[in-house]
């Protein structure tokens, strides 16, 4: 692009709370054919709460119960959950924290704390090993999450974001799961029509996320995204990698993202697009800052460049 259709293109975008940063990303923004959505933040507004607390169990081992019974009702399934997240940053973590607060709960400070990225927590709570995460957390402990698979399956349906809590007692290795809690976030209210838009224009649109494929799904059907394009449980260090094989066949996609995690993918795409309220290490990853937090500035800044270099060569 010439000069000026740069700067008519940057200026146009920064009315409109799209920056472009530098001159080339016009062209690019105009010859993506594909686009991939992170979920959490993204397409959703990243603001989890609480929603559901299920206690599974007590179950009798050898005719004697592993527990005492008053810790696996739900408040005690609660309470050993967020006294484990207490000190993890995770959006996750804080819905848990927060939902137990609210309950009224007395918290305790666990005796130790491990953060395991993209799986969850592991932590010593009253002398308990405690983990507090998905299936990939449990099984690597040897936890077996049959128990509570069909209630967190259900959960998942609903598009929440299902979290096992085990619990052993330390030092042994007879983890057992004691309790699903759920998550829910909400779809952006103009996802579906930056989706749909996108579309229409003939773009492809995909969904990546950490997030388990069941719960992925849910939240891709309601914005209208075909399960096929849906990249789900992608730990945090292969998003970039993701993103490398969707455009392994030659497409030319922009990735959206607002995360520490999407840093990496924004980097590898084509175009990489921050959401403006996401972290500081996206947005400078990123070619495109999203002022407004809105998908639908997807569109707008296709829109953009393809205005602006159509009309001055
Ligand atoms: P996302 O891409 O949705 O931000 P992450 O990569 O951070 O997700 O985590 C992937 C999955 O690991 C989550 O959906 C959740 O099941 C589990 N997980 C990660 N951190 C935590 C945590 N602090 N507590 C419970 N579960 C967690
Ligand atoms: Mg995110």
């Amino acid at each position: 692009a010439t000069p000026a259709a740069t700067m008519v293109g940057t200026t146009i975008g920064a009315q409109n709370g799209v920056l472009f940063e530098g001159g080339d990303v016009l062209e690019r923004v105009r010859d993506v054919d594909t686009v991939v959505f992170d979920k959490t933040g993204t397409l959703t507004n990243g603001e989890m709460e609480l929603t559901d607390v299920v206690s599974v169990g007590p179950r009798a081992d050898g005719g004697e119960l592993q527990y005492d019974e008053e810790s696996l009702d739900e408040d005690g399934v609660l309470r050993l959950a967020a006294s484990a997240e207490r000190d993890s940053e995770h959006p996750l973590a804080r819905a848990i924290v927060e939902g137990a607060e609210e309950r009224g709960l007395d918290l305790v400070s666990p005796e130790s704390f491990e953060n395991v990225p993209g799986q969850g927590v592991r932590a010593t709570v009253d002398g308990r090993e405690v983990l507090v995460g998905n299936r990939t957390l449990l099984s690597e402990a040897d936890v077996d999450v049959g128990p509570a698979e069909e209630t967190a399956e259900r959960l998942e349906s609903e598009g929440k974001t299902a979290m096992f809590v085990a619990s052993a007692p330390t030092g042994t290795s007879e983890g057992e799961v004691v309790g699903v809690l759920a998550n829910a976030d909400t779809v952006k209210a103009t996802s579906a029509e930056a989706v749909r838009t996108l579309r229409e224009r003939g773009t492809d649109v995909w969904l990546i996320t950490g997030d388990n494929e069941r719960t992925a799904r849910a939240v891709a059907e309601e914005v209208g995204i075909d399960p096929e394009n849906v990249r789900a449980e992608v730990l945090p260090g292969d998003k970039a990698d993701a993103v490398s094989d969707i455009q392994s066949d030659g497409r030319k996609a922009m990735m959206v993202g607002d995360g520490v995690n999407d840093a990496p993918a924004l980097a590898a795409a084509f175009v990489g697009v921050a959401i403006g309220s996401g972290t500081d290490v996206a947005i400078e990853a990123a070619d495109v800052t999203l002022m407004r937090d809105d998908p639908v500035d997807v569109v707008r800044a296709t829109r953009i460049s393809e205005g602006t270099l159509a009309k001055i060569k």
